[in-house]
């Protein structure tokens, strides 16, 4: 069969974002004919492109761990397997702690994350200011430091996956949105979009922000939520630290803070809101700067000058415990979740479309298996992953 003018598929991707694209480009490098369509004109411009590029594998949960493991093997890797830079940077993930609440949390998590085999250890007060001298010593307990991790571009990330898989036969199909599903008995075996009929044994929503009402048209309600979060980015400077810094504090109007120093000598930072602003939202407001540029400069005062080139704003889809939802749902054959990335959908699409990829082959192993039961459709949405 053509793959370019054949209008049934293997696997037909809805969503060419953070998910969409690496599933693509995993799905067609082992030989599955992939249709990947998406709403907007071109590769990752919904979530994808306003993600900061943060990859970790330092989480408190095993799923995590381990779809994190996988990306940062594929991420870590890219430039020399595929010849593509995508600005891929091993600077790691250090979470600070000035409050000893944080600094215990941390630290109970340590052996229970090695044992899981993430490269990670605890530094005191002097030991984590020798690798981040800048970082504000007035209270300063310690903070983990997990050197593996890092961060590379998300659109330049998207663009090269999508190369690869076109050159591996994938189809993609842009401005095309997709309206409903084709079924069949108890079977999911198409898509309806607003140009036409497309046909495939499975069907994944890897329709980010929009999942749940893709979801909806099934009559599977999916609990995904878009969450709008800020960032921004600095003129660059010279190199004054390497690893992804989390600051796990409160604040007022805000949860969590995190930055890192690009390749390029910018500072990149974002902040969790405190309430959640829900909603696709991409007009930057004018009350995240004030407050985030605060928390930078609390953090790391010698930035107190720098001076701020652009801010952004997208979408985190949101899941009630802040864990993805990846897999099959009962009584609908042929229909994928993979759903709910959070805070965390460039970072796992790699995981998430090997991941996949052994799903629809049949060649699920032990470690697929716990993930999948883990980030279950059916778990119960109670305990929220303190790394969240
Ligand atoms: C400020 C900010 C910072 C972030 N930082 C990080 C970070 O450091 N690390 C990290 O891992 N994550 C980060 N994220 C989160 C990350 O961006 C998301 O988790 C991720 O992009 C979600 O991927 P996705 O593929 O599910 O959705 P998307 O990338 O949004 O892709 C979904 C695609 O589906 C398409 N679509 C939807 N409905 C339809 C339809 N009916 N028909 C056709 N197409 C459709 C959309 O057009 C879109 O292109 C950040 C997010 C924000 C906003």
């Amino acid at each position: 069969m053509d793959k370019k003018t054949s209008k049934s598929y293997d696997v037909i991707i809805i969503g060419a974002g953070s998910i969409g694209v690496p599933t693509a480009y995993f799905m067609a490098k082992a030989g599955l004919r992939i249709l990947v369509l998406d709403m907007l004109p071109s590769v990752g411009q919904a979530s994808n492109k306003h993600a900061i590029g943060g990859i970790r594998a330092t989480h408190s949960d095993p799923s995590k761990i381990h779809l994190g493991n996988l990306s940062l093997e594929t991420f870590s890797t890219w430039q020399d397997c595929n010849g593509d830079d995508i600005e891929w940077r091993r600077g790691g993930y250090s979470f600070i702690a000035y409050e000893d609440l944080h600094a215990t949390t941390l630290k109970d998590l340590i052996a229970w994350q090695q044992a899981h085999g993430l490269d990670i250890r605890w530094l005191d007060r002097s030991e984590l200011l020798n690798i981040i001298p800048n970082l504000n010593p007035k209270n300063l307990i310690g903070g983990t430091f997990s050197p593996n991790d890092g961060s590379a571009s998300p659109l330049i990330s998207a663009f090269a996956f999508h190369k690869h898989a076109h050159e591996y036969g994938a189809v993609f199909q842009f401005n095309e949105s997709v309206l409903d599903f084709i079924t069949t008995d108890s079977k999911v075996t198409g898509v309806k979009t607003n140009r036409g009929e497309y046909h495939s044994r499975w069907v994944i929503n890897a329709a980010g922000g929009w999942a749940k009402p893709l979801s909806a048209k099934l009559g599977v309600n999916v609990p995904v939520e878009p969450d709008s979060h800020e960032a921004a980015i600095t003129e660059p400077v010279a190199r004054l630290f390497d690893p992804m810094i989390v600051d796990m504090r409160n604040r007022p109007g805000s949860e969590n803070f995190y930055f890192y120093q690009h390749p390029t000598g910018k500072i990149i930072f974002c902040m969790t809101p405190d309430p959640p602003i829900l909603g696709n939202h991409t007009i930057a407001s004018s009350a995240f700067l004030p407050k985030a540029a605060r928390r930078l400069i609390e953090v790391m005062p010698v930035l107190k000058n720098i001076r701020i080139r652009r801010v952004w704003r997208g979408t985190y889809p949101m899941t009630p415990d802040g864990s993805p939802i990846i897999g099959e749902i009962a009584g609908y054959e042929g229909y994928l979740l993979a759903v709910g990335m959070c805070g965390q959908g460039f970072m796992f699409g790699p995981g998430v479309g090997q991941l996949l990829t052994h799903l629809v082959l049949n060649e699920l192993d032990d470690e697929d298996k716990m993930i999948l039961e883990s980030l279950s459709f059916y778990r119960k949405f109670k305990t929220e992953e303190v790394l969240k």
